[in-house]
């Protein structure tokens, strides 16, 4: 069945037109229809909207004769880690993500960390259709309770899993930037206990994001950029509104896109083990599967979505997986997102190396990326999408390699193009890159055009 419900990544609505109360109350009630018995841990972000769909969710839950444990404001890592921690089946997080502050939305989580797959997305939301709800009596209802130390918990796995010593010994300064999302309650604490000087800003959580743009790119990281050149501090830090990205800003202000800190991190984990596999999404850099291969090891191509990059990981029984955007997965933790981790193991890499992260960064040469997105109209995505696979390889030359893993990926001589429908917007995006600035543009300018006559004509 076709899904109306989900988007990439569970549940992302705007708040009072696409996504009422009403829908929580009935979501709660088929994810109770679909588990049937046990119990659901459940969190939020900062959101205005995030305790009251948190408690309409929770009553459809309940009313099923399903338990729910809430562990408060916190990062959706921490639900999905404390989720296996506490033994529980279902996590389910009230997050919109990096959406902006209107957005609202459900994440879901399985007990072995990894997210709900698009089969079980799939069955919740069929229940959820035909309206088919478990309704228990009164006397069998579900029951909910508290948990308060979810973060401590998790802070004290992160410790155990890094050099706490190390870390210790170098006396990082760091500034750290959560973007007034669930980050705040985390980041700053564990810095400050892996023996970092700590300077926070937008630390306070805020669901209007008064700070920045939740999404941390290098358009809403300005002021964490004039930070870090006013304080020379070691390393910027900043998260997105769920907290499960995380973007690194370098001593000179430089924000790191996160394929650069996958193919880092790739080059340090493929010294260690046996497992040669990284995944990462059709998204990143070519940058990264030269250095993957450089090292010996070898890259996995997935559609975007951390879970879609998570199922790949499991599958291949990878090393590392991650996605340009900022997020990281490290199999050994959890499948699910860990920007947490992946702040200590940086700090590991630049406290072994003595030298500053700009400089190890430095070695993961950044090709120049354009991207554009064109408006399409309503139902007319896969028809344009359709004509492409044909149109557009006669309009670029030189072909190498067509894949269609998600949207339509053209591997060309120099540099490669990805042109996606988007999951959430009436557009169709162009991203391309190239080993310069003038190749980038011709791709882009041979992309546009064809796109552009296909909308046209289709
Ligand atoms: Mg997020």
């Amino acid at each position: 069945m076709s899904k109306k419900l989900f988007g990439t990544t569970g549940v992302r609505k705007l708040y009072g037109t696409q996504f009422t109360l009403d829908m929580a109350l009935n979501l709660g009630k088929a994810v109770g229809t679909y588990l049937g018995s046990g119990t659901v841990l459940m969190a939020r972000d900062a959101r205005t909207t995030g305790r009251m769909v948190e408690d309409a969710l929770s009553a459809g839950i309940l009313s099923t004769g399903v338990n729910v444990v809430r562990i408060g404001l916190v990062p959706t890592p921490t639900l999905a880690f404390m989720t296996r921690e506490l033994g529980y089946d279902t996590g389910l997080m009230v997050t919109a993500s990096h959406n902006p502050p209107e957005y609202t939305g459900i994440k879901f989580w399985g007990k072995d960390t990894m997210g709900f797959t698009p089969d079980m997305e799939a069955r919740v939301e069929e229940i959820y259709e035909n309206k088919e709800f478990k309704v228990a009596e009164w006397d069998v209802l579900g029951h909910e309770s508290q948990v308060d130390d979810a973060v401590e918990k998790h802070i004290a796995a992160l410790l155990n899993n890094c050099d706490v010593d190390l870390i210790k010994s170098k006396e990082f300064r760091v500034v750290v930037d959560p973007g007034n999302g669930a980050g705040c309650v985390l980041t700053p604490y564990l810095m400050q206990r892996l023996g970092c000087k700590v300077v926070t800003i937008n630390s306070q959580p805020d669901g209007h994001f008064p700070g920045r743009k939740s999404e941390p790119d290098a358009e809403s990281l300005g002021d964490l950029s004039s930070m870090m050149k006013q304080t020379g501090a070691d390393i910027g830090i900043a998260h997105d509104g769920d907290s499960d990205r995380v973007v690194f800003v370098t001593n000179d202000g430089k924000v790191i896109r996160g394929d650069r800190t996958i193919a880092l991190l790739a080059k340090e984990a493929l010294k260690k083990g046996s497992k040669k596999d990284i995944v990462t999404t059709v998204d990143s850099s070519k940058i990264l599967d030269e250095i993957v291969e450089k090292s010996g090891g070898t890259t996995t191509r997935t559609p975007v979505g951390d879970i879609q990059v998570a199922i790949k990981v499991r599958e291949l029984d990878a090393i590392l997986g991650g996605e340009a955007c900022g997020v990281f997965i490290f199999p050994e933790f959890q499948f699910a997102p860990e920007p947490f981790l992946t702040i200590c193991r940086i700090l590991e890499m630049i406290a072994k190396s003595m030298r500053t992260f700009e400089n190890l960064i430095s070695e993961v040469p950044a090709y120049p990326l354009l991207k554009a997105k064109l408006k399409v109209g309503s139902g007319k995505k896969e028809p344009v999408m359709k004509a492409l696979t044909e149109e557009l390889p006669k309009a670029l030359g030189e072909v190498v390699e067509v894949l269609t893993v998600d949207g339509l990926g053209i591997s060309l001589k120099e540099g490669w193009v990805l042109v996606r429908p988007s999951g959430t917007e009436p557009v169709i995006r162009i991203t391309c890159e190239a080993p310069s600035e003038e190749i980038v543009s011709g791709i882009l300018e041979d992309a546009r055009k064809a796109v552009e006559q296909v909308i046209k004509t289709v």
